[in-house]
């Protein structure tokens, strides 16, 4: 079977694996799809602290049950998305439903292969962690499917946020991941949701696709625009969804006193840049932090698509074949659509 195995950050290679054997109580999962993070293209370049190498990147994955043997659960042919984590199960954060901060956890495409080949072994413990989901809406595609990761990861931020349906949350960056917050915050009955994207064309596909106002963040009034927004009440929350400096900096002086950051990726470094979190002490700002997703919030993930109360179509950019991945990532690079998603038959 092929996969793309990343032998060092910059050298991504296509090689033909063994099929993996399906042993007692495991199951093989054939790919159907599997959409690109800007994980995958940070891992494929510069590496991560996690990824030992030769590795097959790719965490965002659906596909189909092709064999399991005695004692796993599961039917073949059913169709399943995949969480990416496989956790201890016994330590007090797997226990209390945090799993994604087990000690323990092992991540599909960092510690073991992902999704970037056509055939995945899961085994015990991946089963025991629940990790393999059943999709029980039959209309939904494989590459609808593959957004239930990314979406989970905006579910658990929201979850941290705890904004009430009045609250006013602002989104700065209106690609992949700023529209998928959207579609929680909407899912979950916000009224007010709010973009800040600098690119014109982002910004008037943020408006169309449900946000209530949109900014470019150049306007010398901009916070006046945001009271006015909300009947002068401020900014309750902000969830930065870009990897910069300066959309968390931007965030500190947008919000209203007592208000709440969602700290939900990494930033990225930048020694020029002087960021005043003294902000949080002055303004009583609380900060909350994120950590990917736990099995949970891939669960109500994957009820808000199987419902069709969020719908990812508009979405989908690209789709590409497992040879193309190279040019894939390209497309992530260069910000060219919100998503590529390579796609298996
Ligand atoms: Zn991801
Ligand atoms: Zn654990």
């Amino acid at each position: 079977m092929k996969a793309v195995v990343l032998e060092k950050p910059g050298k991504l290679v296509i090689k033909d694996k063994d099929m993996p054997v399906c042993s007692d109580g495991e199951m093989l999962v054939k790919v159907r799809a599997c959409n690109i993070c800007r994980t995958d293209l940070k891992c494929a370049t510069m590496g991560q602290r996690d990824l030992v190498y030769p590795r097959v990147l790719g965490h965002e994955i659906a596909g189909e049950i092709i064999a399991k043997g005695k004692g796993a659960n599961g039917r073949v042919g059913s169709r399943v998305s995949i969480h990416p984590g496989i956790s201890c199960g016994v330590c007090d954060y797997c226990k209390s439903g945090q799993d994604n901060l087990c000690d323990q956890i092992k991540i599909m495409g960092f510690n073991f292969d992902g999704g970037f080949q056509e055939v995945i072994k899961i085994d015990k413990q991946a089963i025991q962690s629940k990790i393999v989901n059943l999709i029980k809406n039959d209309t939904l595609a494989y590459e609808e499917i593959s957004f239930i990761e990314p979406l989970a990861c905006c579910v658990n931020i929201q979850d941290r946020l705890q904004l009430n349906k009045k609250a006013v949350l602002v989104i700065i960056g209106g690609g992949r991941l700023g529209l998928l917050n959207l579609f929680v915050a909407k899912a979950e009955g916000i009224q007010n949701v709010i973009l800040i994207e600098a690119n014109d064309e982002r910004r008037n596909r943020g408006k169309a696709l449900g946000f209530d106002a949109v900014f470019s963040g150049d306007e010398p009034d901009l916070l006046d625009q945001l009271k006015r927004c909300s009947d002068g009440h401020g900014v309750d929350g902000v969830i930065p969804c870009c990897p910069g400096p300066e959309a968390f900096d931007l965030a500190l002086e947008i919000l209203r006193k007592k208000g709440t950051l969602g700290y939900f990726s990494g930033l990225t470094r930048n020694d020029d840049f002087q960021l005043d979190i003294n902000r949080i002490h002055y303004k009583e700002i609380t900060v909350v932090g994120s950590y990917g997703c736990s099995v949970k919030h891939s669960q109500k993930a994957k009820t808000l698509l199987e419902s069709r109360k969020i719908d990812v179509r508009p979405l989908i950019s690209h789709r590409i074949k497992l040879e193309e991945l190279e040019q894939g990532m390209d497309y992530i690079r260069n910000g060219d659509g919100y998503s590529t998603i390579v796609v298996m038959k």
